[in-house]
């Protein structure tokens, strides 16, 4: 990170498959849903996951 202190937040919500400490991935598979924010300056990307913000996704 470069320490400005300008982000962009993204409407779109990513997500990251897991997979299991073993290797295993499995396609269509759990997935942690996350907010995504982008440094305006050197386009550090931060990911934050929404279950942890409170953000409802049923909406
Ligand atoms: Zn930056």
């Amino acid at each position: 990170m470069c320490g400005y202190a300008a982000w962009s937040i993204e409407e779109e919500i990513v997500a990251a498959t897991t997979t299991s400490l073993a290797g295993g991935m499995a396609i269509g598979g759990r997935f942690v849903p996350m907010v995504q924010l982008i440094c305006t300056h050197c386009g550090f990307v931060a990911h934050h996951a929404v279950g942890v913000l409170g953000i409802n996704l049923n909406n």
